[in-house]
């Protein structure tokens, strides 16, 4: 068996192999798609000391630096089942082949829910973001929308309305569902627009980037459309986590459960990065998180 088996190849996994292996305990480490992520990103400009860089690179020199120890890299492989059995956990892959570990570090990531509208695929990276905190600033000056009226939308449209020169903010319900504090400054800005009730139809662009986004007046059924550079879509982040309900204890969001070290409701089996309850899901985050559950699960294997 392994003494670490880490499932997910995107920052967090890979920090995690790489912590895990600089121990000396026998490592490995499962992935759908190395790289996570960061393989959909184009600019990376706030991993520090790494001033700009491509996604695509960034997960390429993610898995070189793990490839520079003894790893086991199990890539394009899925992992649909842990169990634990005769004290080891099991992980078991959707190619029928069968994984086992003393420790177990759940790494699966999250993804970004779409809006699913015409438009919104074609014009990815090129107006079309899910990150204010990573694409806010490419937006400076300009008009953006924020689809979704929940914390993180209404937290979005604050944080870009100090950088851009307009935001509006479409919701689809017929009220915001932020926290009254949140609400209460999104609508003491001046150059935020709300509009409730807005059901999104289609981003619109010029063949090479967005230019305007359409929306039906869920009242009046009158089709409207707004004039702009970006979109941020904020209508929820999903935790990678389907394979591992019942197994151990999830958010209300399906988030893994985490403590300071990183070990989850299961003992032995830790989780790292966007997948967890940790909050601000980035990738330097994740990195952190990720060196953090490797270090937590060799604590747990000194003790066994
Ligand atoms: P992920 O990157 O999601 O990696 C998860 C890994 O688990 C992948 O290898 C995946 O294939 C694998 N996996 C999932 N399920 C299974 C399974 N069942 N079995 C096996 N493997 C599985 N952050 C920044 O800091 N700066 C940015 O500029 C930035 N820009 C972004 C732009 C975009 C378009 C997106 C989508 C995200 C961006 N982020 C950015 C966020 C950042 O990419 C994430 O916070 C980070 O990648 C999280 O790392 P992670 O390792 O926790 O998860």
């Amino acid at each position: 068996p392994y003494d670490v088996l880490i499932v997910g190849g995107g920052p967090a996994g890979a920090a995690a192999a790489i912590y895990a292996a600089r121990k000396g305990i026998r490592t490995g480490i499962v992935a759908e798609r190395f790289g996570g992520q960061t393989l959909d990103t184009m600019a990376i400009e706030n991993f520090i000391s790494v001033q700009e860089t491509e996604g695509p690179k960034f997960a390429v020199a993610l898995e070189q630096h793990v490839k520079a120890y003894d790893v086991d890299i199990m890539n394009l492989q899925r992992a649909e089942k842990l169990t634990q059995q005769d004290g080891l956990h099991q992980v078991q892959l959707a190619s029928g082949a069968t994984l086992k570990a003393k420790a177990v570090i759940l790494a699966t990531g999250a993804r970004w829910r779409e809006m699913n509208v015409p438009g919104e695929k074609e014009y990815r990276n090129r107006g079309v973001a899910y990150c204010p905190h990573c694409d806010g600033p490419l937006f400076k000056g300009k008009r953006v929308a924020v689809v979704g009226g929940g914390n993180s939308g209404v937290e979005a449209a604050i944080d870009l309305a100090g950088i851009v020169q307009h935001v509006t903010l479409l919701e689809f319900a017929d009220q915001l569902k932020a926290d009254a504090v949140l609400q209460r400054k999104l609508h003491s800005l001046p150059n935020v627009t709300v509009i409730t009730n807005a059901r999104t139809t289609e981003v619109h662009g010029d063949g090479k980037k967005v230019n305007a986004i359409s929306y039906e007046d869920r009242v009046s059924g009158s089709l409207n459309k707004v004039e702009l550079e970006g979109v941020f879509v904020q209508i929820g982040l999903v935790p990678n986590t389907e394979w591992l309900k019942g197994t151990l204890e999830l958010s209300r969001h399906g988030e893994i459960q985490t403590n300071a070290h990183g070990q989850t409701s299961v003992p032995g089996v830790f989780a790292a990065g966007d997948v967890t309850t940790v909050p601000y899901k980035q990738i330097v985050i994740a990195v952190g998180e990720g060196a953090k559950s490797a270090l937590g699960a060799f604590d747990y294997l000194i003790r066994q």
